[in-house]
């Protein structure tokens, strides 16, 4: 644990030196993770490979491709995102020039989960570090072979003084989480947010949580194909691991027969017909991962897939027929089973939603827009999307984050840098001008003041 401790120390002096208060020396810090990423992408895939079965393309796309890109915006925006910005000053102190000045926070302690283990970890490092904090990275123990990589990467790459790496399991993030941080920033489930939430009071030290739920999908669109298209792409990226997926379908008994027989078009169409063999469809992280997404099966009707083999821990693209009170509907699925739960109408899709806790995504496949607005000013999720699945995310101008159970606080792109930067109000005053009206002794003031201020 004192390692822990040193890399705490040695990153308290990075803030003492003032260092990554210059822009440049943030870009350098910020070309440096660029380069340790471009040269070594062939060990990313490689690493993801071993622990999720991920594929090389979204491998690319989901996790390297993705921090490489928001590194760029961040190196092109940099200057001004970081500039003070100038806002309107009132009469009452005249002269006066009032602004806003974005100031690194300090230390910043990022701990991530396993199922983008190489992206959840370092996309908001790329904030961090762009508004001039430190970090100390904890990549998820469940994701063994990643985190190997990203600790040999910054070893190599990048000085411990700007950001550390410390690899381990609930006993060295709780060593972690006893330390003096600026602004942590977790991102898993919500018994351990609980935790992080706890131990951030201490030191009153903000968190950003980024958490997950059930992100419903409510199909009531005539065009099923396409709907049945999306949702299946959206649902099986990943093996279904990913905090944004669909979690289950709702739509009209008379549409299941037609909307399952695309699913299953689509999913062959996708993976062929032997997709265990199919490299591009991946695997459940463990064992008890595997054993809880398989155990939803047990008492709900299958209408597509359904097949498990342990020993891979790979479960098929999976659909049942669920009710409210299937174990499949008790909590977040984060596997590749999709529920369909039958509704009558858009006010009982809704009022199904409202019923759950504020998911992270929700989804919705309509065709008027005045169901469309219904929905979206009805329903509170963290982010939206209307006919389509998960793309929400791959836009670094929205910010992406959740609301009550799904979360606090929200990220990507410029949204990045504001998140972990304190945003300083500083008026400067000049000497020029007097005005006696606001010291004491006040006697015959208050009436002069009154016009004064209601003029303004
Ligand atoms: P996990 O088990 O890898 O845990 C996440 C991190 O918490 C790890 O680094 C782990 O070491 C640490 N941790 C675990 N137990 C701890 C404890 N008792 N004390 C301190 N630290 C502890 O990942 P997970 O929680 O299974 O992740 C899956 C969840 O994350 C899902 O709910 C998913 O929806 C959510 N998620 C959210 C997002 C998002 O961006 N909102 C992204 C991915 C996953």
């Amino acid at each position: 644990m004192d390692q822990i401790i040193n890399a705490v120390d040695l990153q308290n002096k990075t803030i003492r030196s003032k260092e990554l208060l210059s822009i440049s020396k943030r870009k350098e810090v910020l070309l440096k993770l660029k380069e340790a990423i471009t040269d070594n992408e062939e060990e990313i895939v490689l690493a993801l490979k071993s622990d999720l079965g991920k594929s090389r393309f979204e491998s690319y796309i989901s996790e390297i491709d993705f921090v490489v890109h928001e590194i760029d915006m961040a190196l092109k925006n940099l200057d001004k995102w970081a500039a003070p910005k100038k806002v309107r000053s009132s009469l009452t102190f005249f002269p006066v020039r009032s602004y806003i000045y974005p100031e690194p926070y300090g230390k910043v302690l990022i701990i991530s989960p396993w199922n983008y283990p190489f992206q959840l970890l370092l996309d908001p490092l790329v904030g961090a570090l762009a508004a001039g904090n430190t970090a100390v990275l904890k990549p998820s123990e469940l994701a063994p072979e990643t985190a190997k990589v990203i600790e040999k990467l910054f070893g190599s790459y990048i000085d411990p003084k700007y950001v550390a790496v410390v690899t381990g399991a609930v006993e060295e993030t709780t060593v972690l989480l006893e330390q003096h941080f600026d602004y942590i920033f977790y991102t898993g489930n919500g018994a351990v947010a609980r935790i992080v939430m706890s131990a951030a009071a201490k030191n009153l030290t903000p968190v950003t949580l980024e958490l997950g739920g059930k992100s419903p999908c409510l199909v009531l669109s005539k065009n099923l194909d396409i709907s049945a298209k999306r949702i299946i792409w959206g649902k099986f990226f990943n093996a279904g691991q990913t905090c944004v997926a669909p979690d289950y379908v709702l739509l009209k008994s008379e549409d299941r027969a037609e909307f399952v027989s695309h699913c299953k078009k689509w999913i062959e169409h996708f993976f062929g017909a032997n997709i265990q063999g199919n490299e591009d469809y991946g695997r459940i992280i463990n064992e008890r991962h595997f054993d809880r997404i398989s155990s939803y099966l047990e008492d709900a009707e299958i209408l597509c897939g359904g097949d498990v083999d342990r020993s891979e821990k790979y479960i098929s693209p999976t659909i049942v027929l669920a009710q409210r009170d299937s174990s499949a509907m008790q909590e977040e699925i984060f596997g590749p089973v999709l529920p369909i739960i039958e509704i009558d109408n858009l006010e009982n899709g809704i009022n199904y939603i409202l019923d759950n806790d504020k998911p992270l995504a929700s989804y919705a496949f309509l065709d008027t827009d005045e169901e469309k607005e219904r929905f979206i000013r009805e329903v509170s999720s963290g982010g939206m999307v209307i006919n389509d699945t998960i793309v929400h995310l791959s836009n670094p101008n929205l910010p992406f984050g959740g609301v009550g159970e799904s979360g606090m606080g929200a990220y990507h792109g410029k949204h990045s840098f504001e998140l972990f930067s304190h945003k300083k109000s500083v008026m400067k005053r000049s000497f020029l001008f007097e005005n006696s009206l606001r010291y004491p002794p006040y006697k015959g003031k208050l009436d002069l003041i009154r016009k004064i201020l209601s003029m303004l």
